[in-house]
């Protein structure tokens, strides 16, 4: 089965679409960030004296604490593969994939823009990660 490569138009539309999902989710990021500081900043004010006393609402705290900081990893791992995308656009190499080379096809693109690989070489290498470890 022939998959033919994006178009410029598509290539273009692909740009759009990624652009304004990284944008989406940097100001996301970013008030996250801000919100979570004026949280700091309140908790470590006035209260802080009858803190020290409850050692289980300090535990809870550094839970959500932690928690974001999870999530803020998980963004910018995304945010990463959405610049990295960009940028293999910009190269034309968006769109193919990185082990056959062959023309991701569009529907997948579509799913998952950030996609490096097409279906059949994401399937094999995940076959060979789950041999690997059951070898170990
Ligand atoms: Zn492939």
């Amino acid at each position: 089965m022939e998959t033919e490569a994006l178009s410029k138009e598509e290539l273009e539309r692909f740009e759009q679409l990624i652009t304004e999902r990284y944008n989406t989710l940097l100001e996301e990021h970013r008030y996250r960030e801000q919100s979570s500081i004026l949280e700091n900043q309140r908790e470590s004010g006035a209260e802080l004296s009858s803190y020290a006393n409850h050692p289980a609402e300090a535990a809870s705290d550094y839970a959500n604490l932690t928690m974001n900081l999870n999530l803020a990893e998980r963004d910018t791992k995304y945010l990463k593969q959405l610049e990295d995308a960009l940028n293999r656009i910009k190269r034309g190499s968006f769109g193919i994939c990185r082990i056959c080379k062959e023309p991701i096809p569009i529907v997948r693109l579509e799913a998952v823009p950030t996609a490096t690989k097409c279906v059949n070489c994401k399937n094999e290498e995940k076959k060979r990660e789950q041999d690997e470890a059951k070898r170990a």
